[in-house]
């Protein structure tokens, strides 16, 4: 019997969404780490196989994928039938100096760790008789560059630490600490204009600052900003969107102008009918002379084995947003269509003409901190449903609750938030 086969250094899924709730101890990292055999049981079957490592190439003539331990010189091969790449993406820097070198990225569990244990042991060494004033209020700024989802919700979930945790352990260091927001265009840009509104008040009376600006530079104690100001920080954390990771940029298929591979409507991966050996850009800004709007898929020709989804592709007739929303739909949308495929074969019957992939947007919510969320159901375009306060809090929780897939991350939630609810969170750190 032929199995399938999944490649990934990575042996979980992290539930994104609930990811900022991780940096400053409201959840544990475990709550929000699914294990790829909770999430797929059928890869505990002897024919399906999970190799832990990177994907370093594909040849697409043998057929293979070329695979990394990152451990050993040995590399090895996957041979495949079909092959689906959902690979991701990265945290993008625009080329800003210092970013790679000093900002914290916020977009794994790992990721988390590191900024919570920075938090904490700067907390500590704040308090040290050794520390001059100055330094320890640098050393308690913390700099959110982006105002995104992902970065509201860390400054809402790090002043909701510092207000009700920090300050009942030593108040006079907790009213010390500062955070701010840093974004160049504005807060919860998606949102519509209400929610967006909201959002800031709210952040605001927590007592977190927003400056509207562009980041120039990172030094190692300051940042610098477009128009010359220096802001000092302690710890920063870069939130301002993602990019094509180098496995992506270094794969031979046509490219979005934003360096995302670029798929049909059935998620076929397209090459240049021609010369498809010539799309190997090495920065998304070589990918494309044109942007979305002027593109069109009829200069490519699609691969017929090979299929990209999520965040590492788009179809450059209507690229969709980098949304766990969108990689879920489209991994359904590819698992029902192959097997389709598959059924017809077997049954030696012509393959049914796929129908293409048609994404349907579920809405967006944000934490703002407290037990305050902002949520709009359905497409901000059409009339829609939105909530603020503790109404969108207690829809944002039972959302994520419902949505975690399995009953252990749902317990391992559930049972961090009644912790912290009832005894605030932990600040011990190793
Ligand atoms: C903090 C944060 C909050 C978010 N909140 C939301 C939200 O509220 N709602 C929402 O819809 N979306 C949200 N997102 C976006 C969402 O997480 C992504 O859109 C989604 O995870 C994309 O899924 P994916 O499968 O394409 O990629 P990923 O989930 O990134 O998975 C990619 C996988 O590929 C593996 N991989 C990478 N390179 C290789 C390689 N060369 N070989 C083999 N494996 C490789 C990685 O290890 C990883 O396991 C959030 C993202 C972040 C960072």
């Amino acid at each position: 019997m032929g199995g399938w086969q999944v490649i990934s250094p990575r042996n979980h899924m992290v539930f994104t969404p609930l990811l900022a709730s991780t940096c400053v101890g409201t959840l544990e990292c475990r709550a929000v780490a699914l294990s790829l055999t909770d999430i797929q049981p059928r890869l505990k079957e002897a024919w399906n196989k999970y190799f832990s490592a990177d994907a370093l190439a594909i040849d697409h003539d043998r057929k293979v994928v070329t695979c990394s331990d990152g451990s050993s010189e040995d590399n090895f091969e996957v041979a495949y039938d079909k092959l689906a790449i959902a690979t991701g993406s990265q945290g993008s820097t625009f080329g800003i100096p210092g970013v790679e070198e000093r900002a914290h990225f916020l977009r794994d569990v790992a990721h988390s760790s590191a900024i919570r244990k920075h938090l904490i042991a700067n907390w500590n060494k704040a308090n040290l008789p050794t520390v001059p004033r100055a330094e320890r209020q640098r050393m308690l700024h913390v700099v959110i560059v982006g105002g995104g989802p992902t970065g509201v919700e860390f400054a809402g979930e790090l002043s909701n630490f510092i207000n009700k945790d920090l300050m009942r352990i030593d108040s006079e260091r907790a009213r010390d600490i500062r955070v701010t927001i840093v974004e160049g265009l504005q807060l919860l840009g998606n949102f519509d204009a209400r929610l967006r509104e909201y959002a800031a008040d709210k952040l605001h009376k927590q007592g977190v600052h927003l400056v509207k600006s562009m980041v120039k530079e990172i030094r190692e104690n300051e940042l610098v900003l477009q128009n010359g100001d220096t802001v000092p920080y302690g710890i920063c954390v870069w939130s301002t969107g993602v990019g094509p990771t180098n496995f992506t940029t270094s794969l031979h298929f046509a490219k979005t102008a934003r360096g995302r591979i670029a798929v049909d409507d059935q998620l076929r991966v397209l090459v240049h009918p021609t010369e498809p050996e010539q799309h190997a850009p090495t920065t998304p800004s070589q990918v494309e002379p044109h942007n979305h709007e002027e593109s069109s898929n009829a200069e490519f020709k699609p691969l017929g084995d090979i299929y990209a989804l999520g965040d590492c592709s788009a179809n450059v007739e209507g690229p969709l947003p980098a949304l766990a929303q969108v990689a879920e739909q489209q991994g359904k949308y590819l698992a029902k269509q192959l097997n389709i495929e598959a059924r017809a074969q077997k049954a030696k019957d012509k393959p049914p003409e796929w129908v293409p992939f048609k994404y349907r947007h579920l809405g967006s919510m944000a934490l703002v901190g407290g037990s305050s969320a902002v949520i709009e159901l359905g497409e901000s375009n059409k009339p829609h449903l939105s909530m603020t306060g503790f109404k969108g809090w207690l829809a944002w929780r039972s959302a994520y609750l419902t949505r975690l897939g399995n009953m252990r991350n749902r317990l391992y939630v559930a049972f961090n938030w009644t912790l912290t609810f009832l005894l605030g969170r932990d600040v011990s750190s190793w």
